[in-house]
């Protein structure tokens, strides 16, 4: 199903973060559109945060990003982020669990595929794996969303169902960035 991104109408109320976010999710709340736009924080409240992923680093161009990767035929974009201060590890996005794809179209024995293990990122200047970390979220307006995900989307869960994801790392020891390491359309 083909996913079309519509401008957001301004009086359009707040869409919801998707569940597994909202305990990560400092959400800048003057932003006046209905994109969500936030900080990733620790539960403990740390902000400063070591990036992990499964994917493919690219770093053939100036600024090093993240692609899906395949590995044994599947392919996976996974990410999440460690605190160094308390340990807590938490999931950011999975290519087969979150989004339009991972919501709407993956198979069980797609979501339930053994996840490779995370990688760390580390800065390209300084390699410190310590980062801030912002997150952006596109979703289409509920009424869309349920039209075109069938069955499975209600005005419970639309939100789950989101069409875009950026992530953007700034280094915390050296300063650099901030990095947009993924820019990401989950369909
Ligand atoms: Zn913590
Ligand atoms: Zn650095």
């Amino acid at each position: 199903m083909a996913y079309t991104y519509r401008p957001t109408p301004a009086s359009r109320t707040m869409t919801p973060a998707p569940k597994h976010l909202e305990p990560l999710l400092q959400r800048n709340l003057s932003s006046d559109d209905a994109d969500i736009v936030g900080r990733i924080r620790c539960s403990c409240g740390s902000d400063d945060l070591i990036p992990l992923f499964v994917g493919s680093r690219n770093e053939t161009e100036r600024r090093h990003y993240l692609q899906v990767t395949a590995i044994d035929g599947n392919w996976f974009l996974r990410l999440g982020c460690r605190c160094p201060k308390c340990s807590t590890e938490s999931l950011i996005f999975d290519d087969h669990l979150h989004g339009w794809n991972g919501f709407v179209c993956a198979e069980e024995e797609v979501r339930s595929l053994p996840r490779p293990p995370f990688e760390q990122w580390h800065c390209q200047k300084c390699r410190s794996h310590q980062h801030r970390m912002a997150i952006t979220i596109q979703t289409d307006d509920m009424e869309t969303a349920i039209e075109e995900g069938g069955d499975l989307i209600t005005e419970e869960n639309w939100f789950e169902a989101f069409g875009w994801l950026t992530l953007d790392v700034t280094c915390a020891d050296c300063g650099h960035g901030p990095n947009r390491i993924v820019d990401y359309e989950t369909m």
